[in-house]
C-alpha cells in the first residue's frame, strides 16, 4: 500500500480561490456522507464508526486550515475567509450533533465485538451529541445552535482586537538605556530622532527586563496591559453570558461544570480547591523570593510598599544577574535562532527516534516558513525505519497581521493508512538572538508539535495526536521544556559566535535564577486561573473589580491603575473557564520527568517507552491511564511539591 502523501498547500496568492474550493468539497463530502449514515446506515457498529471518522477527518480537515491561516496567512482576505470557513464549520458541526436521527444511529449500535478503541469512540461520540443536546425539544436545541454560533463570532472578535491592537511608545534613544546592542541596532530612530516601541513580544519582553527607565518601563507595561480595552470588556461579558446559558440548557449548573465534565479534573467546584492548593504550597516560596525582589526595589524606591508589572520584570531580572550572577544579554549570545532550531530537530530527533529533512517540495504560505518531512530513525522497533511520519512548518518570526502568541497548529490529523499528520508552530522569536525564554518555549510548544505527529497514526480522526484530556495536553510539552535547561544538552547546539559552547556553571546559574521566583510565577498562574474561572461562574457586572480582587488575593505584583488584563488575556477564548490546566498539567509534567535519569536525559528505554506508552496513544486511552502505563502507578502531585519546595 502506497503511504498517503502529504498535503500540497497552494502558492500564497492562489490561496483564497483553494481555500475556498477545499472548504465547500470538505463540507460537501461531510454532508454526503452523514446523509448516508442518516438514512440508510451501514450494518455493523463499526462500519458506523468508520463513517462517521470520516466525517470527522473531512471536518478537522476544514476546520484546522482555517485555524492555521486565519492566524496565519499573509493575506487578510484569506485570513477573513478561513474566519467565515470556521463559521460555518461550527455551525454545520453543531447541527450534525444536535440531528436527532443520527443520534439514533448511533444509539441503536450494539457495541459487542468493539475493540476497546472503537467502544471508546461510541462512548465519546454520544456523549458529545448529548453535550450539544440532541435530546432536547426543538425549541431548546435551535437556542442552542444559535448560541454556538454567537459564541464563535464574539470568540473571533474577541481574539481580532487583540490581534490587531498592536500599541506603540516613541522615546529617545537614551531612554533606552540598558537595552541590548542588537536590540538597539535593530531599531533606529526615526525622523525625529524617535524610536517606536511596540507591544509585540520581541519589543515588549526585553524592553520590561532591561530598559533602566522607570517611565519607558511603565509606559510599555500600560500599553501592554490596555491592548483589547475598552472594546472587549463587553465582548467578554457576552461571551460569559452565552456559556452559562447553553450549560444550563444542556443540563449544568454552569459553564465550569459542563467544561470539566471531559477533562481530568472532572468536577467544576474542583477547579478553585486546585487553585488554592497551589495557591497554599506557593504561598512561603513566594513571600520568600518577594523579599527578595524588595529588598532590590527599595535601593532604587526607598519606601515602596509592593511591586506591580510595570517593575517586575526589571527588578526580578536584577537579582537574577546580581544575585545569580545570570546575564541574560550574555545568556543571548548563545543562542542564536539558526543554531537553536537546528539543535532543537536534533535534541527531539535523538531523544523520540526522528530523523528531519528538509521538505523541498513543500509550499510554505511566507518565505519565513520552513517545512521538514519527519521520519522515524532506524531500529526504534514501532515503526519502520525510513517510514514517513508526517510534515511539520516552523513559522516562528513576528509579521504583519500573524498571531501574537506561540502556538501549534494542527494542519492535518493523521490516521493511519489514510492521512499523514502535518502540523504548524507558529510563534514570534526573534531572527538574530534569542532570550533563553524564547529557546524554552520553543522546546514547549514543539512537545505539542512531537504529540501531534507521533500520536498520529492510531486509525482513528478523533483520537489523532493530542486528542487527549485537555488539562493533560500541556504535560509532554512542559516535560519537554527540562531539555532546554539541561547544560549537556544545550552544549550540543548553543555556541557563541567564536562556537564556544554555553559553559554548564552559567547554565546551572540560570537554572538557580530560574527557579527563584517559582513560587511567585505559580501564585500569578492561580491568579490567571481563578480569572478564567471566577470570570465564567461569578459572571460579575464589572470585571475590573472582579480582576482587582483576584489580583489581590493570588498575585505577588499590585494592580496598577485604570489597566484592564482581562481584556488581552486570550484564553478566556480558548481555555475558557479551565485556565487552570497549565498548573494540573505542570503538576503530571514533574511527575513524568521523575522517571528520567537526570544524568542522562537520552536514556533509550525511558524515552523510549514514554514515547510509545504516552505519546503514540494520542485520545485512545484516558491520560490517567497512559501516564500510569508510563510511571507503573498513579500520577501523583509530590514530585512538583518537592520541585516547589526546593
Ligand atoms: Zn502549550
Amino acid at each position: 500500500m502506497t503511504p498517503p502523501a502529504p498535503l500540497r498547500l497552494p502558492q500564497p496568492d492562489e490561496a483564497l480561490d483553494w481555500f475556498r474550493d477545499r472548504t465547500s468539497a470538505g463540507l460537501d463530502t461531510a454532508r454526503e456522507l452523514v446523509a448516508g449514515l442518516r438514512d440508510a446506515p451501514p450494518s455493523g457498529a463499526e462500519e458506523v464508526l468508520r463513517r462517521w471518522d470520516e466525517v470527522t477527518l473531512e471536518l478537522s480537515n476544514v476546520g484546522a486550515l482555517a485555524s492555521l491561516l486565519s492566524n496565519v496567512h499573509p493575506q487578510v482576505e484569506v485570513r477573513t475567509a478561513c474566519e467565515e470557513a470556521e463559521v460555518e464549520l461550527d455551525k454545520l458541526a453543531t447541527e450534525l450533533r444536535q440531528d436527532r436521527a443520527l443520534y439514533d444511529v448511533f444509539a441503536a449500535l450494539d457495541a459487542t465485538g468493539l475493540d476497546a478503541t472503537a467502544a471508546r469512540l461510541l462512548a465519546k461520540t454520544l456523549e458529545e451529541f448529548r453535550r450539544s443536546g440532541v435530546d432536547q425539544d426543538d425549541e431548546t436545541r435551535r437556542r442552542l445552535a444559535e448560541i454556538s454560533e454567537r459564541i464563535t463570532t464574539v470568540d473571533q472578535e474577541f481574539s481580532r482586537n487583540i490581534r490587531d491592537d498592536v500599541r506603540t511608545v516613541r522615546v529617545t534613544p537614551d531612554q533606552l538605556a540598558g537595552m541590548p546592542v542588537d536590540w538597539v541596532e535593530a531599531h533606529p530612530a526615526d525622523a525625529e530622532g524617535l524610536i517606536t516601541v511596540t507591544t509585540d513580544a520581541p519589543d515588549a519582553v526585553p524592553v520590561r527586563m532591561f530598559a533602566r527607565d522607570a517611565d519607558v518601563r511603565r509606559q510599555v507595561a500600560i500599553a501592554f496591559l490596555e491592548r483589547g480595552w475598552p472594546d472587549n470588556d463587553a465582548l467578554l461579558k457576552e461571551l460569559f453570558d452565552l456559556r452559562h446559558e447553553y450549560a444550563n440548557l444542556v443540563g449544568y449548573s454552569d459553564w465550569a461544570s459542563y467544561d470539566a465534565a471531559v477533562k481530568m479534573i472532572e468536577k467544576g467546584p474542583a477547579i478553585p480547591e486546585f487553585i488554592d492548593r497551589i495557591a497554599q504550597a506557593a504561598q512561603e516560596p513566594m513571600e520568600r523570593d518577594l523579599a527578595v525582589v524588595m529588598e532590590c526595589y527599595r535601593r532604587e524606591v526607598p519606601d515602596a510598599q509592593a511591586i506591580d508589572a510595570a517593575d517586575a520584570s526589571y527588578y526580578q531580572e536584577l537579582v537574577r544577574k546580581e544575585q545569580h550572577d545570570v546575564d541574560s544579554q550574555r545568556v543571548r549570545t548563545y543562542f542564536s535562532f539558526e543554531k537553536v532550531r537546528q539543535g532543537l530537530l536534533e535534541v527531539t530527533g535523538r531523544l523520540f527516534g526522528l530523523r528531519y529533512e528538509p521538505a523541498l517540495d513543500a509550499v510554505p504560505w511566507h518565505e519565513d516558513v520552513a517545512a521538514y518531512d519527519v521520519y522515524s530513525a532506524a531500529g526504534d522497533g514501532t515503526a519502520e525505519a525510513g517510514e514517513s511520519l508526517g510534515r511539520i512548518y516552523l513559522d516562528l518570526h513576528p509579521r504583519e497581521g500573524k498571531y501574537k502568541h506561540a502556538a501549534q497548529f494542527t494542519i492535518t490529523n493523521g490516521v493511519a493508512g489514510r492521512q499523514l499528520p502535518e502540523g504548524a508552530l507558529v510563534c514570534n522569536f526573534s531572527k538574530g538572538l534569542m532570550e533563553h525564554d524564547h529557546v524554552v518555549t520553543l522546546f514547549h510548544e514543539f512537545g505539542h508539535l512531537v504529540h501531534h505527529l507521533l500520536g498520529g497514526h492510531v486509525g482513528w480522526t478523533r483520537f489523532a495526536g493530542v486528542a487527549t484530556e485537555w488539562d493533560f495536553v500541556e504535560a509532554p510539552s512542559q516535560m519537554l521544556e527540562e531539555w532546554a535547561w539541561d547544560a549537556e544538552v544545550l552544549q550540543t547546539f548553543a555556541t557563541d559566535a567564536s562556537g564556544e559552547p554555553i559553559p554548564a556553571d552559567l547554565v546551572d546559574r540560570m537554572r538557580a535564577a530560574d527557579d527563584f521566583g517559582k513560587g511567585m510565577y505559580a501564585r500569578q498562574q492561580m491568579f490567571y486561573a481563578a480569572v478564567s474561572y471566577w470570570f465564567h461562574t461569578e459572571r460579575p457586572a464589572d470585571l475590573t473589580a472582579k480582576q482587582i480582587e483576584l489580583q489581590e488575593r493570588y498575585s505577588p505584583y499590585r494592580y496598577i491603575d485604570d489597566t484592564h488584563f482581562f481584556a488581552n488575556f486570550g484564553h478566556l477564548g480558548g481555555y475558557s473557564s479551565a485556565y487552570y490546566t497549565y498548573m494540573w498539567s505542570l503538576v503530571i509534567a514533574k511527575d513524568l520527568f521523575s522517571a528520567f535519569d537526570p544524568d542522562d536525559l537520552f536514556a533509550a528505554d525511558v524515552a523510549g517507552r514514554y514515547r510509545d506508552r504516552v505519546l503514540a496513544p494520542g485520545g485512545t486511552k484516558d491520560a490517567a491511564d497512559l501516564v500510569a502505563d508510563f510511571l507503573g502507578r498513579p500520577y501523583t502531585f509530590d514530585a512538583y511539591a518537592a520541585w516547589l519546595e526546593r
